[in-house]
């Protein structure tokens, strides 16, 4: 049932149950007081009828006696029926034998006044007198009577003022003689009589009231009464509409009383319902300033405020989202890990909601090196890239952080900032570990505070990387366990981050590195001489090529074994580097073939380089495994064909060819000595001064001479295709550094290969 039902119910009943209950009290009222009125009414009637019986009695006694003490009887009875004393005289002997009687008497049976009550029917009231002799002996009777006819009756009710009926008989069944009853209810008035005695009085279905009276002494009619109620015609039909009436205009009041105390709650009603389906733009109208208004104020508010902070959720989610998509798309497009540590710092910022942070990564020294920045005031922002925020390992909050490997969050007071660290108020720190690598946190340095133990360089945990800090929780709040666990999310990122470039450098690295020797590979050499003519045309600046090959490296291998000419070949690259600048290049082409690029450097510089080159190989012999594991010492020589660039050549395959070309002179020379290539005839050669200290290269690549340590990974690369010893180009041969050699002659004379 609703509450709209419930409450026109109970209105209904607290309304009409006082208006039921009065109609009830009214219609029992006039009921009660219409019953005594008429039980009077019918209580003096039937009084009235014993005094009218009884005065015709006594009438019809003083007939009889007159008639009686007459001399002459017949005459005295004429006398008297004329003068309406009786309607008949009736003369009897002793006997009963009748002497006189006057004409048209009433038909018997005639009831005495003076007689018992008795059963029977009655068509004419009598009295006697006796007749008697002057002695007093009976002579016989007078009795006169008079007829009880439908006048007689009439008469009767028109005395007592009542409906007047004669029965036929007082006992049952009773059967009607006279009446004055109207014919339509003559028959509820018998049965209602049919069940009276003595002075009850009962009520017809058709309200009338209904008593009898007699036969009894000095009254020998069986009559029964009956008066009409008195009661208003219609009243309990007059109460009935008046309670329905009651009721329509209850019903419609408390229907529309509900309706009214209801309606708000129903309008409040279905607004949860919408809310609760999701549209929180429902509102409820405010109608009233009572406790329902104030609910429909306070709903509106709710929701309201549910809105806001819904849509402040939804549009943190879509920014979150936004960070999460230019975060994932950074992290898979590229290796730039300054881009990738800002763009995670920037997300981490934003899905926490703090002011700032740093990306701090631990560099070879053991500190903490500040990556990238954001928000950061005071001396730590002075300059991210040149590291300005920088913190050992240890010190302050996110030293310690990255020494225990171990997070912290908290608050600290802004004065008491340890220096070189970002002030703040409150501050949450991860460290973050080359994936898989999240070794247990040194249990030396947890717990420590910065200054706990000064002097001490606590180390890092194995494989930590950094430490991910943000500052400053926006509002009051300290950062929490969501926030801790959120920025665990991020640091993994960065510590994937981190890991993959440098896996992609260190790939990168291998893929142009020779795997033997550590010198720049075939692959690189092709890129490198692109890039170092193009630099060295720009710039009018030459470019040395220098081609050399090991002379009867085959007898080598064939002697000592493969691994031995391995060391030979790793020795004599890395005796090569110890012999160049910072900025030359070498590479290793294939086999126990090696090109060095010598920037700004002319044929004279390289045949410089050359020379000491073929000495330091020819001077001391190589130690290495031979058979069997013996140690031997190898003597090797190598050959070394010079090209410059422009001189030789305009691209740097042409420069290649011709230093190749100068390898094949010098092999034919008889080995072991350098040859430069001839001069073109279109090019005429010109002398560069090279500066003396040369400039590092800004291609950020490892430079050849630098120290590495090469992976010791066993790959034989395929032999260069040219290169052949004894192959040597006909035509105009590459000059060597005898007399009458080419552009430049070198210092030394040519000399014949050794050991051979
Ligand atoms: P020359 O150049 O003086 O004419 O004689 P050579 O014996 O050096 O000439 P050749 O080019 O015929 O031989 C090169 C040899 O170098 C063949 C091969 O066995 C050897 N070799 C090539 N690459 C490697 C390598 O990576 N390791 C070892 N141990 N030997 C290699
Ligand atoms: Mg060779
Ligand atoms: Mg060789």
């Amino acid at each position: 049932m609703t509450l709209r039902g419930r409450l026109t119910t109970a209105f209904l009943a607290v309304a009409l149950g006082p208006v039921v209950l009065g109609v009830m009290f009214v219609g029992a009222t006039v009921a009660a007081v219409d019953a005594s009125r008429s039980t009077e009414r019918l209580a003096v009637a039937a009084a009235t009828v014993r005094t009218s019986v009884d005065a015709l009695c006594q009438q019809l006694r003083a007939a009889a006696d007159a008639v009686a003490l007459a001399g002459d009887r017949p005459a005295a009875a004429s006398q008297v029926v004329r003068r309406g004393l009786a309607t008949a005289v009736l003369v009897t002997d002793v006997t009963g034998r009748v002497t006189y009687d006057t004409p048209g008497g009433p038909p018997a049976p005639w009831r005495d006044c003076a007689g018992p009550p008795v059963v029977g029917p009655v068509r004419a009231l009598a009295a006697r007198a006796d007749l008697s002799d002057r002695a007093g002996g009976p002579l016989g009777t007078v009795t006169a009577a008079q007829p009880v006819d439908p006048a007689f009756v009439a008469r009767l009710a028109a005395v007592t003022g009542v409906a007047v009926t004669l029965l036929d008989d007082a006992e049952a069944p009773i059967r009607l003689v006279h009446s004055t009853e109207s014919s339509g209810v003559r028959d509820a008035v018998l049965a209602a009589a049919g069940t009276l005695d003595g002075e009850r009085v009962t009520e017809t279905p058709d309200g009338r009231y209904v008593r009898r009276v007699g036969p009894s002494f000095g009254q020998p009619l069986p009559l029964v009464l009956s008066v009409p109620s008195e009661r208003p015609r219609g009243l309990y039909v007059a109460l009935g509409s008046a309670v329905l009436v009651a009721t329509l205009l209850a019903v419609v009041a408390a229907w529309r009383l509900a309706r009214v105390t209801t309606r708000p709650l129903v309008e409040l009603a279905g607004a949860v319902d919408r809310v609760a389906s999701g549209d929180l733009t429902t509102r409820v109208p405010v109608r009233s300033r009572d406790e329902i208004g104030r609910l429909a104020g306070a709903f509106n508010r709710m929701t309201r405020e549910t809105g806001t902070y819904v849509a402040a959720l939804t549009s943190s989610r879509d920014q979150l989202r936004g960070h999460l998509a230019v975060l994932g798309d950074t992290l898979a497009s590229t290796h730039d890990l300054q881009r990738i540590l800002r763009v995670i710092l920037h997300s981490a910022i934003a899905a926490t909601g703090a002011r700032a942070g740093a990306v701090l990564l631990v560099d070879d020294g053991g500190v903490l090196v500040a990556q990238c920045t954001e928000g950061l005031d005071g001396p730590a922002a002075a300059d991210e890239r040149t590291g300005a925020l920088r913190v050992p390992l240890g010190s302050g909050v996110v030293g310690a952080v990255a020494a225990t490997g171990e997070p912290r969050r908290g608050r600290v007071d802004p004065s008491a900032t340890p220096p070189g660290e970002p002030r703040c108020r409150t501050y949450i720190a991860v460290p973050f570990a080359a994936p898989g690598t999240a070794g247990p946190p040194d249990v030396t340095a947890r717990g420590d505070g910065p200054a706990a133990r000064p002097g001490s360089e606590p180390a890092a945990p194995a494989g930590a990387l950094g430490v991910l800090a943000l500052y400053d929780r926006l509002g009051a709040d300290e950062f929490d366990d969501d926030d801790l666990v959120t920025l665990r999310t991020f640091a993994g990122h960065a510590a994937v981050a981190v890991d993959n470039v440098r896996v992609h450098e260190e790939a990168q690295r291998l893929s142009l590195t020779d795997p033997l020797t550590g010198l720049w590979n075939y692959r690189y050499l092709r890129e490198s001489i692109r890039r170092e003519v193009e630099r060295a045309t720009r710039f009018g600046r030459m470019l040395s090529v220098l081609v050399l090959d090991l002379d009867r490296f085959k007898d080598v291998n064939d002697t000592h074994g493969h691994a031995a000419g391995d060391a030979v070949l790793a020795e004599f690259a890395r005796r090569m580097r110890g012999e160049i600048r910072e900025v030359d290049l070498a590479f290793r082409q294939g086999g126990e073939e090696f090109v060095l690029l010598l920037p700004e450097t002319d044929a004279r510089g390289a045949a410089i380089v050359a020379e000491r080159l073929g000495a330091a190989i020819r001077d001391e012999p190589i130690a290495a495994d031979g058979h069997g594991g013996a140690a031997v010492a190898i003597g090797v020589t190598v050959s070394i064909g010079i090209a410059v660039h422009p001189d030789h050549g305009g691209t740097g395959q042409q420069v290649l060819d011709a230093a190749d070309d100068a390898l094949y002179a010098a092999k034919a020379a008889g080995r072991d000595t350098w040859r430069i290539a001839e001069a073109r005839a279109e090019a005429p050669a010109r002398e560069i001064p090279v500066p003396a200290a040369a400039t590092t290269p800004e291609d950020g690549m490892p430079r050849a001479g630098a120290p590495r340590q090469p992976v010791r990974a066993r790959s034989e690369p395929a032999e260069p295709a040219d290169a052949e010893p004894g192959s040597a180009p006909a035509g105009p041969g590459p000059v060597g550094p005898g007399p009458g050699g080419g552009a430049s002659s070198g210092p030394h004379p040519p000399r014949q290969s050794r050991g051979r």
